[in-house]
C-alpha cells in the first residue's frame, strides 16, 4: 500500500514538508523514562519496545531513541533522502537527551559519546539483520576516549571493533566467495599468528593501533573509498544499512520460512554505548530466566569478563556459567574437579556476587512483569550492571509446555493464558522420536528435502516397498511412492523420496502414519536398477545406513543415536486444560484399529474419515479387489465382493471396537480403480494365472482402467452409481460388523460417507443403495443399529447446491484437499513442479494443500454450511482434509462454526489445543 498516492517524484518538496510534520517517528527511552512501551512492537520492534518498557519500569538501560517500522517501509517506497529528511530534527533532538543523560557528547574529541545502531523487527529474527558497536569513533575521538577513560587498549579495542563492524555491515567487507573467510578475521588472524598469540584479549595497544591501520587500508582497497570520518555520516549510513538488511537475503528467507511480511519492516535503535570490554571489572553476557531447553525453573546463562556484544555468542573464548549451580552442572559434564572449576571458570555468581544479587532481581523482576521466560542481554561497565535487551525467550516444545503449567500453578497467568501460551505446531516435536542433540553435532548433511513428517529415523537403505523388512530398521528411499507401497512405508523407519511436495502421496501418508518422511529431495539420483542412491558423486548402497530428520529435512549419512519422546506430566495436563475450554470436537483419520487405539488415547472423540480402500491393498485382499475389477459381469464382480465383505467387516469391527461407542465415519471406496491394479510384468502374470484367463487380458484391462486425469475420472461415488454391488458389499460390511459388536455389548456408531459428489442425484442414488442395503441386513439379523449416512463436500459444486445436498444428507464433511485441488484447477500429484516455484516468487505465500485458502476455497467452506444449513438446521459438519490438523484452518473451522475436525492421529493433540484456543479467543 503506498504511503502518499501522488507521484514522488515531482512533489518531491511538498512530501518532504508534509512528511516531517504528519507524526512521530522518533520514539525515546532511557533514565527511567519512555515514550514508547512494550504493547507497541508493531511500531517499535520487539526490541525498541522492550527497551521502552524496561526503561519505564526502572531497569537500567543505556539512554537512546527508536526510529520506527513506518519509516523503513517509508524508506523502501520513497528512498533514503526523503527520508533522512523526514526525521533529521527528532534524530538530533533526541540524540541531544542521550547526550544530556550520559554527560557526553556525540562526535566530541575530548569527551566523546559512542553509540550502537541496532536493528530490531516485530518478532526477534536472531542473526537475520544487523547491528553495528561502537559508532562515533575516528582518529581523532579515539584519542579522546582512551584520555577519557585512561584507558588506551580499551579505546583501540572499540575503534578496531566498529571499523569491523561497519565494514561489514554498512560497507560491504564481506568475504568473496563461501570459502573465503571474512576480511577483517583474516587480518586478525595474520596478526596473531605473526605475534604467537591465541585470543583478541591478548592484543597489545600497538597490536590494536596496527589493527586499525589494517583494517582501514582494506577498506580502501575493497571499496575504493577512505572509511567515513565524520560522526553522522556514519550514523547515518548505519541507520540505512539496518533498514537495507531487512531486504537482506538471510532475512528474506527468514521471513518466508515463517510467514511474515515484508512490509512489516524493521525499527532502528540508537543508543548509548555501555563497555564490558573496559577490563577485568567490565564484561558482557545472554541470561534465560528458566531453562530454554527443559523448561526448569532455574536462572541461567553465560557470561565473558572483558568482552563485548556478540564475544559470548561468537566463540572466540570459552564462556562461564552465570550461578554457581549452573557452573557446576557444567563442570560435571565437562569432567573439571571442583577446585579447578572454582579456581578458573568461577560463575558470575562467586566471581561478582553484588552485580550477580543485581542480575537476579532484574530477572525476577523481568519475568514477572511480563510473566514469560525472558531471554536477557545484560554488560557490565566498570562494576555497573546495565540491562540491553529482554524479549520473550525462544524454547523447544517441552520447555513451552513445563513453563506454560509451571507458570500457571504459580498464579502468574491463568487456564486460558497457559493455553495461548502453547504453540499447537510445537507440540509435535513431543510426539515422535527425536535425535539426540550431541549425536546431531556430529552428524554429517548429504542432502536437503522438504520436512515432510517430522520425527527422527535411522535404518538402512532399501528401494523398494516390498523389500523394506529386508533389514531391521530401514529407510524406505524411492524418487516417489504410490499407494501400492503402502505397506513397505508402513514397515520403514523412514521414508525418503527424490519428487514430490509436502502433499505428494509420501507425505501425506507418512504424516498420517507419524512416521518420519523426507520428500522431494531434488539431489538425490536414485538407480533402482543397480540398487544404489547417488549424491554429489557419492554412492550409497542397499543397506547402508542413513538418517532422517523430517523435522528440518535433513539426510544425514550412518546412523545417528536417537532418544524416545517423554509424554510428560504437563503434557497430559495441558491436554486436560483442551477440554475444559473447546466446543468444537477433534476426530481422527484412521484407517485401522491401531491408528485409532493411538488416536484415541491422544484424545480424538471419533474417527471422521475411514478410507476403506487402504484396507484392499493388503496382500490378502488386494488379490480378490484385483479380481473384482477385472470382472467383466455383474456375477463375476458379485463373487469377487463376497471374498471380500467378510474381511471387511472384520476390519470395521476392528476399528468400531477401538472406538468403543464414538461416533466412526466410514467413507466409501474412493480412489480410481487403476491404482489397485497391478502395473509390473510380473504381478500380472500372476493375477492372470490366478483368475484363469491371459496375460493378455489382464495387461488390456489394466490399459484400459488407464485415465487421462485420474483425479477427475472413474472415482468417488462414481464408482458406486456405476457399480452398485460394491456400495451394497461396503453396507453390509458396516451394518454388520456394528450388528455383531452390539451382540457383544459394543456400541459402535457407523457414519456412512458417500465421497465425490457433484450433484443431489448422485446422492440420492448411493442413499437409496445404502439404506435398503442396511434394511435387508437389520432385516435379517432381526435386529437394528443407528447409523447416519451422509457426503463429503468437495466438488466445488457441492458446495453450491448444498441446500439440495442436505435435504438428504445427514451431515457434511468438507474434503478439502479435493476441494483445493478443484477450486484451484491444481491437480495435487502435478503441483509440486510449480508450487516450489510461486511460493518462491511470492505468487503464493503458502502452500494451499497445507493451509486452507481461506480467502478463496474459505468461501465454498462458509457457503456449503450456511446452504446445508438453511434446509437442516442441525446439520452436523466436519473437516476431514489434511487441514483438519493445521493450527490456522483449526481456527477457521471453528467461525464457521463446524461440529468437528478430523485430522490423522498423531495431529490430534494440536487439533485439541488449536481447537481450545479458537474458543478461547472467541470468549475475549
Ligand atoms: P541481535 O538482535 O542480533 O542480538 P543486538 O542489537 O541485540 O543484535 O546487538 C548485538 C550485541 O551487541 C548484543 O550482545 C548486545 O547486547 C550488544 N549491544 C547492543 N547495543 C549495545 C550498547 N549500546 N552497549 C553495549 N552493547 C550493546
Ligand atoms: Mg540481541
Ligand atoms: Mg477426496
Amino acid at each position: 500500500m503506498p504511503i502518499l498516492n501522488f507521484d514522488v517524484k515531482t512533489n518531491r518538496h511538498l512530501i518532504m514538508a508534509t512528511l516531517a510534520e504528519i507524526k512521530a517517528r522518533v520514539y525515546k527511552f532511557g533514565n527511567k523514562t519512555a515514550d514508547g512501551n512494550s504493547k507497541m512492537k508493531n511500531l517499535l520492534g520487539g526490541k525498541g519496545a522492550n527497551l521502552a518498557e524496561m526503561s519505564s519500569i526502572g531497569i537500567p538501560v543505556p539512554p537512546g531513541f527508536t526510529i520506527t517500522t513506518e519509516v523503513c517501509t517509508e524508506y523502501n517506497e520513497l528512498g533514503k533522502e526523503i527520508v533522512i529528511n523526514a526525521i533529521t530534527e527528532e534524530v538530533e533532538s533526541s540524540m541531544e537527551t542521550i547526550e544530556n543523560t550520559m554527560g557526553a557528547k556525540f562526535g566530541d574529541k575530548e569527551n566523546p559519546l559512542l553509540i550502537s545502531v541496532r536493528s530490531g523487527a516485530r518478532v526477534s529474527m536472531p542473526g537475520m539483520m544487523d547491528t553495528v558497536l561502537n559508532l562515533g569513533l575516528n582518529d581523532k575521538v579515539v584519542l579522546g576516549l582512551a584520555k577519557k577513560t585512561k584507558n588506551e587498549r580499551f579505546a583501540w579495542d572499540s575503534y578496531r571493533r566498529f571499523i569491523q563492524m561497519y565494514g561489514g555491515v554498512v560497507l560491504g567487507m564481506k568475504p568473496k566467495t563461501k570459502e573465503d573467510i571474512d576480511p577483517f578475521e583474516e587480518i586478525m588472524e595474520h596478526l596473531k599468528d605473526k605475534r604467537n598469540i591465541q585470543l583478541d584479549t591478548d592484543f597489545t595497544v600497538q597490536d590494536l593501533k596496527d589493527l586499525v591501520y589494517d583494517f582501514k587500508d582494506a577498506v580502501k582497497k575493497q571499496t575504493g573509498h577512505d572509511f567515513p570520518t565524520n560522526p553522522w555520516d556514519q550514523l547515518w549510513g548505519a541507520v540505512m544499512a539496518v533498514f537495507d538488511s531487512w531486504n537482506g537475503n538471510r532475512a528474506i528467507y527468514y521471513r518466508k520460512m515463517h510467514g511474515y511480511p515484508a512490509d512489516w519492516g524493521t525499527a532502528v535503535n540508537v543508543q548509548a554505548m555501555v563497555y564490558g570490554n573496559m577490563g577485568e571489572n567490565s564484561g558482557t553476557g545472554v541470561c534465560f530466566t528458566r531453562d530454554a531447553g527443559t523448561g526448569e525453573n532455574v536462572f541461567n546463562g553465560e557470561y565473558l569478563i572483558n568482552a563485548q556484544g556478540e564475544d559470548v555468542v561468537a566463540g572466540v573464548r570459552t564462556p562461564q556459567q552465570i550461578t554457581k549451580l549452573g557452573s557446576q552442572r557444567w563442570a560435571e559434564l565437562a569432567k573439571v574437579e571442583e577446585a579447578d572449576r572454582a579456581e578458573n571458570y568461577p560463575s558470575l555468581e562467586e566471581l561478582m556476587p553484588s552485580i550477580y544479587k543485581e542480575l537476579d532481581e532484574y530477572q525476577k523482576k523481568l519475568e514477572k512483569h511480563y510473566s514469560d521466560m525472558q531471554d536477557m542481554e545484560f554488560t557490565m561497565q566498570n562494576g555497573k550492571l546495565w540491562i540491553l535487551q529482554t524479549r520473550n525467550g525462544k524454547r523447544t516444545g517441552a520447555a513451552m509446555v513445563k513453563i506454560a503449567i509451571d507458570l500457571l500453578k504459580e498464579g502468574a497467568i491463568d487456564e486460558k493464558e497457559a493455553l495461548l501460551r502453547i504453540e499447537p505446531n510445537k507440540l509435535e516435536e513431543l510426539l515422535h522420536p527425536v535425535f539426540d542433540t550431541n549425536a546431531l553435532k556430529r552428524a554429517h548433511v548429504i542432502a536437503q528435502g522438504l520436512p515432510a513428517s517430522p520425527g527422527a529415523a535411522t535404518g538402512k537403505l532399501v528401494f523398494f516397498a516390498d523389500e523394506a523388512d529386508k533389514y531391521k530398521y530401514t529407510i524406505l528411499t524411492r524418487i516417489e511412492t504410490s499407494p501400492e507401497d503402502l505397506e513397505g512405508m508402513n514397515i520403514a523407519k523412514g521414508i525418503l523420496t527424490a519428487r514430490g511436495g509436502m502433499t505428494s502421496h509420501a507425505a501425506v501418508v507418512a504424516r498420517g502414519m507419524g512416521k518420519c518422511c523426507v520428500s522431494g529431495a531434488g539431489a538425490l539420483k536414485i538407480d533402482y536398477k543397480n540398487r544404489i542412491l547417488r549424491v554429489d558423486g557419492k554412492v550409497y548402497h542397499e543397506g547402508d545406513w542413513i538418517s532422517l530428520n523430517g523435522s528440518t529435512g535433513n539426510i544425514i549419512e550412518g546412523k545417528v543415536a536417537t532418544m524416545e519422546p517423554e509424554l510428560s506430566g504437563e503434557f497430559g495436563e495441558i491436554m486436560e486444560l483442551t477440554n475444559k475450554y473447546a466446543t468444537m470436537q477433534v476426530r481422527t483419520n484412521a484407517d485401522t484399529p491401531k491408528d485409532a487405539k493411538i488416536a484415541r488415547n491422544f484424545g480424538a472423540q471419533g474417527i471422521g474419515l475411514t478410507r476403506t480402500e487402504h484396507m484392499f491393498f493388503q496382500v490378502d485382499r488386494i488379490r480378490a479387489m484385483r479380481e473384482m475389477i477385472l470382472a467383466d459381469t455383474i456375477k463375476g464382480r458379485k463373487h469377487a465382493l463376497e471374498d471380500l465383505l467378510p474381511m471387511q467387516r472384520s476390519d470395521f469391527e476392528g476399528i468400531f471396537e477401538a472406538m468403543q461407542g464414538l461416533p466412526v465415519t466410514v467413507r466409501l471406496l474412493d480412489p480410481p480403480l487403476h491404482e489397485f491394479v497391478p502395473h509390473q510384468l510380473a504381478t500380472q502374470r500372476e493375477l492372470a494365472d490366478d483368475m484363469h484367463i491371459s496375460l493378455s487380458a489382464v495387461k488390456n484391462k489394466v490399459a484400459e482402467l488407464e485415465e487421462f486425469n485420474p483425479m477427475l475420472g472413474h472415482r468417488g461415488c462414481r464408482l458406486g452409481n456405476t457399480y452398485p454391488e460394491i456400495t451394497e458389499m461396503q453396507t453390509r460390511a458396516i451394518i454388520e460388523a456394528a450388528l455383531n459388536l452390539k451382540e457383544k455389548g459394543i456400541e459402535a456408531k457407523p457414519e456412512i460417507m458417500v465421497p465425490l459428489i457433484g450433484t443431489v442425484n448422485e446422492f440420492i442414488e448411493q442413499e437409496k443403495i445404502i439404506r435398503s442395503t442396511a434394511n435387508q441386513v437389520f432385516k435379517e439379523r432381526n435386529d437394528t443399529i443407528e447409523y447416519l449416512v451422509g457426503t463429503m463436500i468437495e466438488i466445488p459444486r457441492a458446495a453450491l447446491m448444498a441446500d439440495k445436498i442436505a435435504e438428504h444428507a445427514d451431515f457434511f464433511s468438507f474434503g478439502t484437499n479435493d476441494l483445493t485441488q478443484m477450486a484451484f484447477g491444481y491437480s495435487r500429484d502435478d503441483a509440486g513442479k510449480f508450487l516450489q516455484v510461486y511460493l518462491e516468487k511470492g505468487i503464493l505465500t503458502v502452500d494451499p494443500f497445507e493451509v486452507l485458502d481461506q480467502e478463496g476455497v474459505g468461501q465454498l467452506v462458509i457457503m456449503g454450511t450456511e446452504r446445508g444449513r438453511s434446509t437442516k438446521p442441525d446439520l452436523k459438519v466436519g473437516i476431514c482434509g489434511e487441514h483438519g490438523g493445521e493450527p490456522s484452518s483449526v481456527e477457521f473451522c471453528y467461525k464457521t462454526g463446524m461440529n468437528y475436525v478430523s485430522c490423522s492421529p498423531f495431529r490430534v493433540p494440536i487439533a485439541r489445543l488449536a481447537s481450545a484456543q479458537a474458543a478461547i479467543k472467541d470468549m475475549a
